[in-house]
């Protein structure tokens, strides 16, 4: 099997696994009770906490564990449920549809700011909206989870300290893999999830500057203050490993690029009609989408048994519209897009072999 979709998710590194075993068996307290197993699952939580934090370079005391990214955004959306809010027409479901319910079952005011065909984002719009109402958040997408463009977080975060907006980026496929600095792209929300990079799924992460700004969403004994439930330890100690090996191995970008640009060129040498979905110059390493004239991306993947690939975010892939990211864009034949996600374990014959199985497909369908 040929995994070529890194974006929707990961697989768990083995290393990680191995860091979390013990806390299923041995290390199994609950981090709120006070005895010895309790305590050893707080040190252990407090040292999770404190390598998940560095990746953000933040304070551990600024970082939440949730259920994953989705948990996250909706802790951030839904306490502005009588808000204004800016947000973009290419986000996530997990922020676009919270948003959208948002403006119809409470009082939420929301703009939307549209990407260009580059897939990025008109700056002077976003100041322009920012002067002209008093908006509570913004929240835009850090990587695009489909095209896999990468915003200007420090500009964005700038301008919104400028005019008292809080700034939330839903940064679930850009951790690890661009550098990130809360204070510095004066960031007062950032989401993120452990499958994403090589962690388990199940847990994800919200650094949050100011905790008074928001409200909690799931009530209980709010052992992460924004959110309620028994801390999942072992998968927290998996997320903070896997933060650790995605700073310690960074240089894996570069193999992982190469790859991802031969996947491009190759596809070129033997298919032709292929244009790529969004800009290329500030573009995460292991993402490509694009587009082969009149080949339907649904015919394709459902042709290459083994080769993973998707037509777009796995969340929205049983829906057989095309996705909301590529209609943004305005391109001419939106079903045809198709996303590749690259990650730690392809080679370069793997790249080879899914280039001539996809070039087998196009050539079938287009001799028919
Ligand atoms: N945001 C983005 C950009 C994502 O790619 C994903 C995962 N597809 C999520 C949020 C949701 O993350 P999780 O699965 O941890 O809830």
């Amino acid at each position: 099997m040929i995994y070529l979709d890194y974006h929707s998710s990961t697989k768990c590194d083995p290393r990680v696994v191995e860091k979390m075993l013990p806390y299923f068996t041995e290390e199994y307290g609950n981090s709120s009770a006070v005895h010895t197993l309790g305590n050893n699952a707080k040190k252990a939580l407090d040292g999770a906490r404190s390598d998940i934090a560095n990746i953000i370079n933040a304070s551990p005391d600024n970082v939440i564990f949730t259920h994953g990214a989705t948990e996250a955004n909706n802790i951030v959306l839904r306490s502005f449920e009588n808000g204004r809010v800016i947000t973009t027409n290419s986000e996530h479901s997990s922020v676009r549809d919270t948003v959208n319910w948002l403006f119809l079952n409470r009082n939420l005011k929301v703009d939307y700011l549209k990407i260009n065909e580059n897939g990025t984002l008109n700056i002077e719009e976003l100041e322009k909206l920012l002067n002209e109402n008093n908006v509570d958040l913004v929240s835009i997408i850090g990587a695009n989870n489909e095209i896999g463009t990468i915003h200007d977080l420090k500009i964005i975060g700038q301008l919104c300290r400028k005019y008292n907006a809080l700034f939330h980026t839903d940064c679930t496929q850009a951790v690890g893999k661009i550098d990130i600095d809360v204070d510095e792209m004066c960031i007062d929300a950032l989401s993120f999830s452990a499958h994403k990079i090589y962690g388990p799924k199940g847990i994800g992460a919200l650094y949050i500057r100011d905790c008074s700004k928001f409200d909690c969403l799931i009530t209980g004994g709010r052992q992460e203050v924004l959110t309620s439930g028994t801390v999942n330890i072992p998968a927290a100690v998996g997320f903070a490993y896997a933060c650790d090996l995605m700073v310690s191995e960074k240089t894996e970008a570069v193999r992982i690029e190469c790859l991802r640009n031969k996947l491009l060129s190759d596809l070129r040498k033997y298919i032709s009609g292929i244009t790529v979905n969004g800009t290329m110059d500030n573009r995460l390493y292991n993402n490509l989408n694009i587009s082969i004239k009149d080949i339907p991306a649904e015919l394709l993947v459902l042709g290459m048994e083994d080769v993973c690939i998707s037509t777009g975010s796995a969340c929205l892939s049983r829906n057989p519209e095309p996705s909301h990211v590529i209609i943004a864009l305005d391109v001419e034949q939106p079903e045809c897009a198709i996303r590749f996600g690259l990650g730690r374990w392809n080679t370069e014959q793997e790249i080879g072999f899914a280039v001539m199985k996809i070039a087998g497909i196009v050539n079938s369908i287009r001799n028919n």
